[in-house]
């Protein structure tokens, strides 16, 4: 699945999830842990607020005999309280934990250069061409970093981009990292997301250092910038750039 598959189904989750708690701030969770307490899941809360321990219990717990059942008739003068929560929200929480880890999963890339100023060429047609990536100046021997995990598949010099790592990861995705001064893995390398891998370079056919990077769907050239995180360092027009 593409990250912005993902994103999207994120959004979905949350939107449909969170709909019947919108109005309410998250009073409680300030974890996703849950609690079992005598055969209840709920968490324990600190009664210091009168007027909140209303708006909790109508808000999240199964019903006020419940949390009677298990505080005490006197559990408003008591210092902490447990609230056993409605199924509902238990619901909300798991699936919220559920949509949280779709979007930290391994698949979502980082920048391969930790610090840059900008993009100095974009994805698409240039000069009668297409360009297949795009290219981020840095200083040489700046370190490269992979994306993502994956495994090298190729280290190789070309005429054109000079030395290129390329690098596969899950779901027929790969990287390639071109006219670098240093490659740092071998091929069949098994990496982490933010290993270093090379470092930044000029070899090839290039006009200064910089980093041209590639992201692919097998052969098929993709937009690096639909997989990559929001930069304020690039210009919001690449982000809106029509493709022709
Ligand atoms: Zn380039």
């Amino acid at each position: 699945m593409s990250n912005k598959a993902k994103a999207k189904i994120f959004i979905i989750c949350l939107v449909l999830l969170a709909y019947p708690f919108l109005n309410a701030k998250d009073l409680l969770l300030k974890s996703n842990k849950l609690v079992e307490y005598k055969g209840y899941t709920g968490q324990w809360i600190d009664n210091n607020n009168p007027d909140e321990l209303d708006k909790i219990i109508s808000l999240y717990s199964s019903g006020e005999r419940d949390v009677i059942s298990l505080n005490g008739s006197d559990y408003k003068l008591k210092d902490t309280i447990f609230i056993p929560f409605s199924q509902s929200y238990i619901a909300f929480i798991k699936n919220k934990v559920a949509c949280s880890n779709i979007i930290e999963t391994e698949d979502d890339f980082i920048w391969p250069l930790e610090n840059f100023d900008r993009i100095s060429s974009s994805f698409g047609r240039r000069w009668g061409s297409f360009h297949e990536g795009i290219d981020i100046p840095a200083p040489r021997g700046t370190p490269i970093l992979a994306v993502s995990g994956g495994r090298v598949i190729t280290t190789t010099y070309s005429g054109n981009l000079g030395y290129i790592v390329t690098i596969e990861h899950r779901e027929n995705i790969y990287t390639r990292y071109c006219h670098c001064s240093k490659i740092e893995v071998k091929e069949g390398d098994i990496v982490k997301k933010g290993d270093l891998i090379a470092r930044v370079g000029s070899t090839g056919n290039s006009t200064g250092n910089h980093l041209h990077f590639e992201v692919r769907f097998g052969e098929f050239p993709l937009n690096p910038l639909d997989f990559l995180p929001f930069s304020p360092k690039v210009k919001e027009t690449l982000y809106l750039k029509k493709m022709d």
